[in-house]
């Protein structure tokens, strides 16, 4: 599903949750009745820095689909570090 938008006259723009692909070039405006044309706009991706994508898609994410929480917010526990059971990483560097 992905959202698209049209415009009608006398509403403005009105948004409408369809399968990718299958928009069609005008739909009728719920609110008058009057054909409303599809907007082409950019998608909604690749904008703003890394961490600000990361933290939109949680937070769009949780809305549906709410992560699961081991530990309660504020408790920090340090990662636990397994020993490897290949031998030849002992022969690495520590970082
Ligand atoms: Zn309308």
């Amino acid at each position: 599903m992905a959202t698209y938008e049209f415009l009608c006259p006398r509403d403005g723009v009105i948004t409408a949750r369809l399968p990718v692909g299958r928009a069609p070039a005008s739909l009728t405006c719920p609110e008058c009745d009057d054909p409303a044309r599809r907007l082409f706009s950019l998608p909604q991706v690749l904008t703003g820095d890394s961490r600000s994508r990361r933290i939109i898609a949680a937070t769009e994410a949780s809305a549906s689909e709410p992560a699961v929480v081991t530990a309660l917010p504020g408790r920090h526990r340090p990662p636990t570090r397994r020993p490897s059971a290949d031998p030849r990483t002992a022969k690495l560097p520590a970082p």
